[in-house]
C-alpha cells in the first residue's frame, strides 16, 4: 500500500474512533467542554492536554507574518464594490425591494452565526433539534463564513487562548488585526498548532451529520445560497438589473455581514466597560449588540462562554429570543445559563465596578478605545 493511501487509511480509523469516543460521551452524559478546556474521550480523560504546548516558547518568538495575497485582493475588491453599492443606495439607483431585501437578509441569516454556528456548535451552549439545525445551517451558509466546522473550531481556539500568541485574532496586535488583517496574514505558529490539537479534540462537530454535509457540499451551497439566490430573487421577483443584484444583494449585503462579525473580534474586545471581568480585554459594547443580534456583550460572553443568552437578562439580545422562541415549541432544549448568584458573585470578585449600570463608560484606569 503506497504510504499516502496508509496515511489516509489511519486518518479514517482514527476519525471513527473520535465518532465513537463522541458517541460514548454523548451517552454516558459527559459535558462537552469547549470553552475553557479540551474534550474529553470515552474514558472521560483528556484526550490531548495543553502539556505538549508551551504558549511562553511561542510568546517569545520572533514571528513577522506574510500577507496572503489573494485573500486581501479579495477583501479590498469586496469592499470597494461594497462602497460603490452603497452609493448606489444611497442614490437612489437600486429599487428599494433590493435595499429592503439586502437589509432582510443580513439580519435573517445572521442567526445563523449567532444562534448556529456560535451558540450551538461552538459552545454547545444549548441543543437543537434537526429542523432548527437544518435552519441554522442554511442561514449561516448565506452569510458565506466559511463552513461550520472551520468557524467553530477557530472560535473555540479564540476561547481557549485569548489574548494569547495562540488566539487567531489576538486583540493585542491591534484593532486592524483583529478585525480584519487575520484573514489576509498567515497564522502565527502557535495559532496552527492550537489549531491543530483542538481539531483533535472537537470531534462532536463532525459527529453532527448536519456539520459534515454542509462541510462536504460548502462550495455549491454557498455559490447557491450566497450568491445565486441572492442575485436571482430581485431579478426575478421585481425586475432589478442583473448587475445591481450582484453589486447591492450579492456583494455589499456579503461584505456588511463580514463586517458586523468583525467587530465582535475587534470593538467587542476594546471599546465598553468590563463589569464581569476586569482582567480580560473583552467588553460590554451596546452598538456591536444592536449590529450583530446580540453578540456584543463580550465581556459577560468571555465569562460565561456556555450561556446561550451570552448576556444578562434584560440586555438587548435578539438571538436569545430567537432561541427561546424555538424552544417554546421544543426545536431547542437543554439551554444552559448562568444563575444570578453566579454573575453576581464574579462581578462582585473581577468586576471593574460598572456591574448594574453597564451602559456607562468604563471608568477604570485601564480603558482604552483604539
Ligand atoms: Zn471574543
Ligand atoms: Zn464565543
Amino acid at each position: 500500500m503506497a504510504p499516502a493511501e496508509q496515511n489516509l487509511e489511519m486518518c479514517g480509523e482514527s476519525i471513527k474512533n473520535l465518532k465513537r469516543t463522541a458517541d460514548t460521551c454523548e451517552k454516558n452524559n459527559v459535558p462537552y467542554e469547549n470553552n475553557n478546556t479540551v474534550i474529553q474521550n470515552s474514558k472521560c480523560e483528556k484526550l490531548t492536554t495543553d502539556n505538549d504546548f508551551d504558549l511562553d516558547k511561542y510568546e517569545k518568538m520572533v514571528f513577522i507574518p506574510q500577507i496572503r495575497w489573494p485573500d486581501l485582493i479579495v477583501q479590498i475588491l469586496l469592499h470597494l464594490v461594497s462602497i460603490y453599492g452603497l452609493y448606489l443606495v444611497i442614490s437612489n439607483q437600486v429599487r428599494i425591494y433590493t435595499t429592503l431585501f439586502a437589509i432582510g437578509t443580513i439580519y435573517t441569516s445572521g442567526f445563523g452565526i449567532t444562534a448556529g454556528v456560535h451558540r450551538l456548535w461552538s459552545h454547545r451552549a444549548y441543543r437543537a433539534r434537526l429542523p432548527l439545525r437544518i435552519i441554522l445551517a442554511l442561514l449561516f451558509t448565506i452569510t458565506g463564513q466559511r463552513d461550520i466546522y472551520t468557524w467553530a473550531l477557530d472560535h473555540r481556539v479564540h476561547h481557549k487562548y485569548s489574548e494569547t500568541a495562540a488566539d487567531p485574532h489576538d486583540i493585542r496586535r491591534g484593532f486592524l488585526f483583529a478585525h480584519i488583517g487575520w484573514l489576509f496574514l498567515t497564522p502565527h505558529p502557535a495559532v496552527e498548532n492550537r489549531r491543530e490539537a483542538l481539531r483533535n479534540t472537537s470531534q462532536d462537530l463532525l459527529a453532527d451529520p448536519v456539520v459534515r454535509l454542509q462541510k462536504l457540499f460548502f462550495i455549491p451551497m454557498f455559490a447557491i445560497l450566497n450568491i445565486a439566490l441572492p442575485i436571482w430573487i430581485p431579478w426575478y421577483f421585481w425586475r432589478e438589473t442583473l448587475v445591481n443584484a450582484f453589486i447591492v444583494s450579492f456583494v455589499t449585503r456579503f461584505t456588511i455581514t463580514l463586517n458586523v462579525a468583525f467587530c465582535v473580534n475587534s470593538f467587542a474586545h476594546l471599546c465598553g466597560n468590563k463589569p464581569y471581568d476586569r482582567f480580560i480585554k473583552s467588553v460590554e459594547n451596546s452598538m456591536v449588540s444592536l449590529a450583530a443580534l446580540g453578540e456584543g456583550w463580550h465581556n459577560y460572553h468571555h465569562v460565561f462562554p456556555w450561556d446561550y443568552r451570552t448576556s444578562e437578562l434584560g440586555k438587548l439580545n435578539i438571538s436569545t429570543n430567537f432561541i427561546d422562541m424555538f424552544a417554546k415549541i421544543g426545536w431547542a432544549y437543554d439551554l444552559k445559563a448562568a444563575t444570578n448568584a453566579m454573575v453576581i458573585s464574579r462581578a462582585k470578585r473581577n468586576g471593574d465596578g460598572t456591574f448594574g449600570h453597564s451602559e456607562e463608560p468604563d471608568p477604570s484606569p485601564d480603558f482604552h478605545c483604539e
